[in-house]
């Protein structure tokens, strides 16, 4: 359902964040950004560097959205650590087979 991808709206945030977007795209964004942690957590540090999204407007949608945001980020970073284990790549201690190429 999304009618635009990360990558679009990555390009974008920059200008939502400017409030330079048409209402329609700031609108996209806006949903896309409901939908998708990334994209809200490149927006939210998009924020903390420029600094100046409370003078823009002071609407508490970080103080919504964080909790969501925190306990996604929690449960994702096991899936991280732990997601990827690495089978068939143990340490044989012995002689390395591998050559100078
Ligand atoms: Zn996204």
């Amino acid at each position: 359902m999304d009618s635009l991808n990360c990558d679009h709206v990555s390009e974008r945030l920059s200008d939502y964040l400017d409030d330079e977007l048409g209402a329609s795209d700031r609108e996209i964004v806006r949903a896309h950004l409901e939908s998708c942690v990334e994209c809200t957590e490149t927006l939210a540090a998009y924020r903390r560097v420029v600094g100046h999204a409370s003078a823009l407007d002071d609407r508490p949608v970080e103080a919504d959205l964080w909790p969501g945001i925190a306990a996604r980020i929690g449960a994702r970073v096991p899936e991280l650590i732990y997601g990827r284990p690495r089978p068939g790549r143990r340490d044989h201690g012995g002689g390395c087979p591998r050559r100078w190429a």
